[in-house]
């Protein structure tokens, strides 16, 4: 395995298990996975500033404003687990985050080795998110029927609580489709353009979307 820094950038809508298979490729790159929503979710739990600052967005599907969230992530990847890469979930969300991901691997002298468009039909995405259930421990997600716990209700890892997202159910589901599709969506073009796009088929199993993501990054 190469040891240049590896910045791998997930891209695909809510549910189109991109969670699952940062979790997934952690384990297979050792490098840390660094989830937006996650951020948000532990910062929200603590209840701090920056967790009420975006509650409200995240109860609605709308997307935390732009500075907000640029710092909060920027902050994660300035610790020195990420020095060497990390796998990047649920960040960049718009261009422009994408431009100030850019500019900041840049000024460190590095870049975004490749961009994994994991694309499913919306129609999958519904019934999916519909049956996601998170541990409140660690995060991992489950699904009730396509990648369910060993014991209903109870993390395989740490035993932790399952529990649904407020925003998975299916009002907040619709706008949390519209704000990807209007404002996230753009960036698949953003980055074809820079050549680091690769397009991975996540309508497959979990442990084919795997294989085929491995041989992407790896190539
Ligand atoms: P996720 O767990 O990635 O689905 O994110 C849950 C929610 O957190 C989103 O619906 C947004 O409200 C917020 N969020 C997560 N990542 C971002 C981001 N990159 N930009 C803006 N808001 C975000």
């Amino acid at each position: 395995m190469t040891t240049e820094p590896r910045f791998i950038v997930l891209v695909g809508p809510p549910g189109s298990g991109k969670g699952t298979q940062a979790a997934r490729l952690r384990e297979i790159l050792h490098l840390p996975h660094v989830a937006s929503g996650d951020l948000f979710r532990e910062n929200l739990k603590n209840q701090t500033p920056l967790g009420l600052q975006a509650k409200a967005y995240m109860e609605r599907g709308d997307l935390v404003p732009d500075d907000v969230t640029i710092a909060m992530v920027m902050e994660r990847l300035r610790r020195p687990d990420c020095a060497n890469g990390a796998i990047l979930d649920g960040f960049p969300r718009t261009i422009a985050q994408a431009e100030a991901l850019d500019e900041a691997l840049a000024a460190r002298g590095q870049r975004i080795a490749v961009v994994p468009y994991i694309a499913v039909p919306d129609e999958v995405l519904v019934e999916r998110i519909g049956g996601r259930r998170l541990c409140r421990v660690c995060g991992r997600a489950y699904h009730i029927r396509f990648n369910p716990p060993r014991q209903p209700g109870i993390c395989d890892v740490d035993g932790g609580e399952l529990y649904q997202r407020d925003d998975d159910r299916p009002e907040t589901v619709r706008q949390r489709l519209k704000v990807y599709w209007e404002q996230t969506s753009p960036l698949i073009d953003y980055y074809r353009r820079r050549g680091v796009l690769v397009e991975i088929n996540g309508d497959q199993p979990i442990e084919a979307v795997t294989e085929e993501l491995r041989a992407a990054i790896t190539a």
